[in-house]
Parts: C-alpha cells; structure tokens; sequence
C-alpha cells in the first residue's frame, strides 16, 4: 500500500502504536495513533525496528492512462508541425497569428469567416500547418507542467523597434526547457524606426546567432501589419519542420491534448483538442482528465462539422460530460462505461489525495526534522 495508519503499521511491526509513535517523535514527528505514514517514512521507522525492508512494488493500474503503447515504425506517416508563437505583450503575437491565418483564406471561405477555436492550420505549398492561437506562453507552460509536450516549433516574435524584453527571455527559456526549436520572427520591420539586426545582436547573447552569423537559428524579418515576409515564415517553418521528421500513426484510436475548453449555452461542454496520434471519430468513448464522455459532434477550426480528425489537427470536441481543463490528454478508450469508471477512479483518486495531503506524515517531514 501506498500509505497506512500509524497503528496499522505497528501491527505489521508486532510493536504498539505508543512505540511507533516515540519512533516517529525520535524524528521530530508529532504523529497520532490514527495518522497516514507513507511507504518511505514507512520503511525507515521499520529498518529503524530491525526489519530488513524489501519493497515489493505494486502493479497499479494506470488510471491516467499516461504510459502510450510505442508504435511500430512502419504504422508511422508524417504529420503536420504544430507551432506556438510567443513573445513579449505588443509584440505583435496575436497580429502575425491573424496575418498568417488571413493570407490563407480560400476563396472557398468567402469572407474569411473563420472560427476562433484556440488552434488553426492553414496550408502552404499544399502542406499543412498548425498554429496554436490562444495560449500564449503561460498556457504553454501550464501544458508542460501537465506533461503535454504540444509544440513542435516556436515562434519568437521581437518587434524590431523595441528589441528584447523580459517577455522575450521568458519565451526563450521556456522554448529551451521544453527542447522545441525556435524560429525568429523580427516582426515591425515597416515601422521607420525598425532596427532589425540590433534584434539578431541581442539575441545572440541568448545563444540565437543568425545562419548568416555562423550560427543555426532561423530569423525571418516580417510585418505583420503589411504583411511582408509571411510566406517566407511559413517557408522556414516548413524547412525545420523537415529536419525534425514529424510523424504519428494515424490508424489507432486517438490521443490528443485539450487547448482550450468552455461551457457553451447551447452546445455543453466544448474542448478545441489537439490530435497528436491515432484517429479521432465521431461516437468514439473518450476519457478526458477528470471526465469523460462520448463524441457527438467534431467541429473543425472553419467551423464545419468533420467525422474525424487526423494527428495535427485542432478539433472542437462535443459531448463531453463536463469543462476539462487546458492541457488536459484526451484518450479513445473502447466504450463509454470504460470512460465513465475511469474518470470517476481519477476523480476518487482526486479527493482522497486532497484529503490525505492534509494528515499525512510524509517523508518530506521526516527529513525536515533531521
Ligand atoms: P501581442 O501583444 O504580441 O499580441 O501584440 P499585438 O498583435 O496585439 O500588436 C501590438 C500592437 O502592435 C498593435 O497595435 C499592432 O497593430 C501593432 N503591430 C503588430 N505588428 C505590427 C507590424 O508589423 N508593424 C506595425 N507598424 N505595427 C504592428
Ligand atoms: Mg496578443
């Protein structure tokens, strides 16, 4: 077990609780007879008894279902880049991430009435391309905390008449911790007091050196607002995009992330989900963080009802028994019921964890007192 009560762990021992406890107080710890002790506390006090300790681990179900079943290479096919664009407030993030989308509005689109649903793609050269909309770079590290890697490429947008700022540094790190490679977008190059290269000379000093300084960062000089320099963004996104041979296997069920997610008047609960393996479908059962349900409705960033979406792509997800959180893994699991006891395991586990942080003797305390 994972944790046990005081007196339940002196039973084990063949001791009394009242010795238990002294033990514990040698450490410093206030314990009460009916208190949690974990494993490791668990096995000190015991070794302290003179029991030799062997850990036996238990096989525990994944309830999380984080472990992914590799896949067999050959079920591998490429899958389009997926791309987040950061950098410091008024640089022009949200400007390039409208410049991009509307430079690639069919005519299909007669008005270019596209959905905001936190993620689009957009197609170049007749590869897609997916661009992450909403999260700046907060949401980028709320996912990452959560163990969702969502990004393949990031965007580093500068304003060449600013320069680099403390957001810029942020964004850096953050693309850097999370191993995903950067792109420079030197955004404002129209404005009469644009400085670009200053910006490749400051950023040299975050390691960033231009290909044409000798180093192996891509910068591309844009305006976001005169659309210069767009195509060759999405060029050079394409070009990294190839040397990291992004691929998935398309043909299982799907694995995906929550980007962004909301009550809806009319429509429940709604998650714009990132695929990132296998196939979504409408009817499939899905698991979803703490809840769970089934997909009735698949909506793609035009706003059109689709039956499925393929790795890559950002689909708005109908049918879900509750709001999940950002970062949240979406799971195909094989029925409803599945998801049902799954997400009310999580959501068991949830609550007793809540519960046992507030009255449980921790290893943590044990080696705050020594
Ligand atoms: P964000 O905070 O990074 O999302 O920045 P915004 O996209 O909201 O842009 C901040 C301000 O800069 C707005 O007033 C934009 O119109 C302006 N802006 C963005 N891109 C450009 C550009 O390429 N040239 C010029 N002159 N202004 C820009
Ligand atoms: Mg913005």
């Amino acid at each position: 077990p994972e944790s046990m009560t005081v007196q339940e762990f002196a039973k084990i021992m063949g001791k009394t609780a009242a010795e238990v406890i002294k033990k514990l107080m040698n450490y410093g710890i206030l314990a009460t007879i009916n208190q949690e002790i974990d494993a490791d506390t668990a096995t000190i006090i015991a070794t302290d008894f003179g029991f030799e300790v062997t850990v036996e681990k238990e096989e525990k179900e994944d309830i999380w279902l984080t472990e992914e079943t590799p896949d067999d290479p050959e079920t591998l096919e490429p899958r389009p880049p997926i791309v987040t664009v950061m950098g410091h407030v008024d640089h022009g993030k949200t400007s390039l991430l409208d410049a991009i989308r509307q430079t690639n509005v069919t005519a299909t689109e007669a008005g270019g009435i596209t959905q905001h649903i936190g993620a689009y793609q957009v197609e170049h050269h007749g590869r897609k391309i997916t661009f992450i909309d909403t999260p700046g770079h907060e949401a980028f590290t709320a996912m990452r905390a959560r163990g969702a890697q969502v990004t393949d490429i990031a965007i580093l947008v500068v304003a060449a008449d600013d320069g680099v700022m403390p957001q810029t540094i942020e964004a850096i790190n953050h693309a850097k911790a999370a191993g995903v490679p950067i792109i420079v977008a030197v955004n404002k190059i129209d404005k009469p007091n644009a400085q670009p290269d200053r910006v490749k000379q400051q950023l040299t000093e975050y390691g960033l050196i231009p290909e044409a300084w000798g180093g192996d960062t891509v910068f591309v000089e844009v305006s976001a607002l005169k659309k210069i320099g767009i195509e060759e963004l999405l060029e050079m996104i394409l070009l990294v995009s190839d040397l990291k041979e992004l691929k998935a296997n398309p043909n299982k069920p799907a694995r995906g992330t929550v980007i962004e997610a909301q009550l809806d008047k009319g429509r429940g609960p709604v998650a714009t989900v990132l695929v990132q393996s296998g196939t979504l479908n409408v009817g499939d059962a899905v698991v979803v963080g703490l809840t769970y349900g089934r997909v009735r409705a698949l909506v793609d960033d035009k706003g059109r009802r689709v039956k499925k979406a393929t790795p890559s792509m950002p689909v708005e997800v109908l049918g879900l028994n509750d709001v999940p959180s950002a970062g949240d893994i979406l799971v195909v699991v094989e029925d409803e019921k599945t998801a049902r006891t799954l997400a009310e395991k999580r959501q068991n586990q949830k609550r007793e964890e809540e519960l046992r942080a507030s009255n449980k003797v921790s290893l943590e305390d044990l080696f705050k007192h020594i």
